[in-house]
This record gives C-alpha cells, sequence and structure tokens, in this order.
C-alpha cells in the first residue's frame, strides 16, 4: 500500500491548528449546580480582565456554581460576567468527581452556561484513548487509535468555526468520550509515537469514526442518514471480515413478550397493547435496520431502529433481524456500533496478523492520507 506523508506547512487556514489548545465542553446541564474543587483551591477572574479576580472566590477549595438565566451564582454569591477562567492553583480541577488538568472556562452562548475544558489537544488525546479506545491492546492497535481520534478531532475544531461555537467538541458519546486525567502508560506511548498526525481528505482532517465492531457490514451500501458526497472515505466498499470470529461480530437477544412490551411502553405515551408481531418495516441495502413494525391486539405503530439501539440494552447495532415465536421475541444481529469507519476489534485482528497502524486506517478510511501538524506553535485559543 502506497502512502503519501506530508509535514503540514503553516497557511492562514491551519495557523490556529498547530500544536494547539482545545476546548472541550465538560457541562451543558442548566438544572443542577455544578460541584468544582480544587486541593489547593481555585482562583475565578473575569475572562475580559485578566486582573479581575472576584471577591470571596480566591483561594478557596470548592465553588458550588448555580446558573441562572443571564448570571451565576457560585457559593451563593451574584456574578454577572459571561465569560470566566477557573484557575485551579495546582493545576488539577475536580468536577462532580472526575479531576481534569489544563484551564477551565466558564461561558455564556445561546442562553445555556458551558463549563469548557482548555487543554493542550495532545494531552487531550491521551486521555481520551482510555475510553474510546482499549487500554491493554498492543501498542499498534491503540497507535491507530490515537490518529483516529486526533483526526475526529480536528475535523470537530474546524467545524467549530463553522457553528461559531466557543467550544471544540464535546465529552460524550456523540463526540468523543472524555473523563479526566489517568497514568495509562501504553496510551501515553500511543500518543508520543503519533505525535502531530492525522488522516486528511482534500487537505482537511477526516471525521474519523470509528465502532466496536462492524459485524462486516458494506458501509458504501448504508443509505440511511449518511451523506458520503462529504465524507467520501466513510463509504467502505470492501468489507471488514477481521472481526468475524468476535463475540459481537453475531449476537442474540431474547425478551419475553411482556419484557419487550413494557421496555417499548417506557418510549411510549399511549398505553402499548399485548404485542401480536414484529416485522422490519424498512432496511437499506447494507442491512441496517431504519424501522420496525410492532403490531399489538388492537393497534400497530412504528419504532425507529436508533430507539431499538436506545431502548434495548441487548440491541448493539443497527443490522438485525426479529423473530416472534409464542411467548419469545428474538433480535438477531451483527456488530456492536454505528458501523461507519474503523472497526476496532477488526483492528486488533488485523495487527495480529501483521498489519501495520497505517495500513489498517488506510483500509477503513480509503483514499485518505497522513497529515502532520506543524510542531512548536502553540497558541492560546480564547
Ligand atoms: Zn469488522
Amino acid at each position: 500500500m502506497k502512502f503519501i506523508f506530508k509535514v503540514l506547512i503553516l497557511s492562514c487556514f491551519f495557523s490556529e491548528l498547530s500544536a494547539l489548545n482545545v476546548r472541550v465542553l465538560l457541562r451543558e446541564n442548566q438544572e443542577e449546580p455544578w460541584h468544582i474543587s480544587s486541593l489547593k483551591g481555585v482562583q475565578l477572574r473575569d475572562a475580559g480582565n485578566k486582573d479581575r479576580v472576584f471577591p470571596k472566590t480566591s483561594t478557596v477549595h470548592a465553588l458550588t456554581i448555580q446558573k441562572e438565566d443571564q448570571y451565576i451564582r457560585v457559593n451563593g454569591k451574584k456574578i454577572s460576567s459571561k465569560l470566566m477562567w477557573i484557575d485551579p492553583l495546582d493545576k488539577y480541577l475536580t468536577i462532580d468527581g472526575k479531576t481534569y488538568d489544563g484551564r477551565f472556562l466558564i461561558a455564556y452562548e445561546k442562553n445555556k452556561w458551558l463549563l469548557i475544558n482548555v487543554i493542550d489537544s495532545e494531552e487531550y488525546l491521551y486521555s481520551v484513548l482510555k475510553t474510546e479506545s482499549w487500554p491493554g491492546w498492543p501498542l499498534e492497535v491503540n497507535k491507530g487509535f490515537a490518529i483516529a481520534c486526533r483526526s475526529y478531532l480536528l475535523y470537530q475544531l474546524l467545524s467549530s468555526r463553522d457553528r461559531d461555537s466557543v467550544y471544540h467538541i464535546k465529552n460524550t458519546n456523540y463526540h468523543q468520550t472524555y473523563q479526566g486525567i489517568h497514568d495509562d502508560k501504553d496510551l501515553r506511548q500511543a500518543v508520543e509515537e503519533t505525535r502531530g498526525i492525522f488522516l486528511a481528505y482534500n487537505q482537511k482532517p477526516i471525521l474519523a469514526m470509528f465502532d466496536c465492531c462492524c459485524g462486516g457490514v458494506i458501509t458504501a451500501k448504508i443509505v440511511n442518514g449518511m451523506d458520503f458526497t462529504k465524507v467520501p472515505y466513510l463509504a467502505r466498499k470492501q468489507a471488514c471480515t477481521f472481526c468475524k470470529g468476535t463475540k459481537l461480530y453475531e449476537w442474540r437477544a431474547t425478551y419475553s413478550v411482556e419484557q419487550f412490551t413494557s421496555i417499548v411502553q417506557g418510549s411510549r405515551d399511549h398505553v402499548v397493547h399485548p404485542i401480536r408481531g414484529i416485522t422490519i418495516a424498512d432496511k437499506d441495502k447494507a442491512g441496517l435496520v431504519k424501522k420496525v413494525t410492532i403490531k399489538t391486539k388492537r393497534d400497530f405503530f412504528t419504532i425507529t431502529a436508533r430507539q431499538m439501539n436506545l431502548l434495548f440494552k441487548g440491541v448493539k447495532s443497527y443490522c438485525f433481524s426479529v423473530l416472534k415465536r409464542g411467548n419469545t421475541i428474538t433480535i438477531d444481529g451483527k456488530g456492536h456500533g454505528h458501523h461507519l469507519g474503523m472497526c476496532q476489534w477488526g483492528a486488533r485482528e488485523m495487527v495480529r496478523q501483521g498489519w501495520s497502524h497505517k495500513d489498517i486506517l488506510q483500509f477503513y478510511y480509503p483514499n485518505t492520507y497522513f497529515m502532520q501538524l506543524a510542531p512548536n506553535n502553540h497558541q492560546e485559543v480564547v
């Protein structure tokens, strides 16, 4: 396989991307108070006036922040600034039991209060790998995951400009799960050995989605909600067969009619009568289900495959069949996740067979190439 490896030369377009700080959205809930603490204390500063430390908050160890419409209350004291730094005096901040590194911002955007962690991108990636990769797996696999996560981050960072948002990426599985600091040495090595490297298409970082196990789905045939003209590298024509021997390649979930009815009832605002039958209403060429029709004693209705995936813990993907026989409903499926991009269990098997992480990435993201962020150009983003 041929690689095109380019060192990114600073341009106007990429200048803010080089060795950058990333702004990660940690909290956006408005109702629950945020509980923030630091061993040596914190300072709350007005971001528009660095010298202004809000009185009564300097060097306190714990802050309880309540959000109102146009202001916040910090330990009960009203503060009207819409952009504030929280500086932990020992560098670490604990938020609702999880500890984070870097700097922190409170920002008011689109009628919402946001809590944001500002952190070096490579440190962020190191943290993200703890939850997005498989600690303990071979280094070569985790190097591939590190590059995929970095590419995904840079894609979201550029997209955040279009959204005109104060943050770049969310800390949930809507983007990438991020739960703060850890000390896994192997993951540190995976990040260090791929420092700054990302996958590109048309000179831009790619949306490097990945899931746990693809189940052999050929992604080019997926038509459900995907616009492959924008992300052609996710339309893989060649099936991954490398995950075939794993538990998640094929799965089965069984429910009694009563169990199934009770779970479906949780998502409906009308009474679900005893279920008489279930059929797949619509699926695409890749075999991914779009809708399921449920027939009851009195009526019928449809639920989406996404709802099925959210409602039923045993339904691990969108590629499944359903059968009701007597009092038992059996759902047989393939894969775990959304079936797009890299297949993690497949990648692990490929490493076992001797593939390099670069070969693996180019298999799962066809027609992409590697680029690298220019080093030694740290910039403050805020
Ligand atoms: Zn696979």
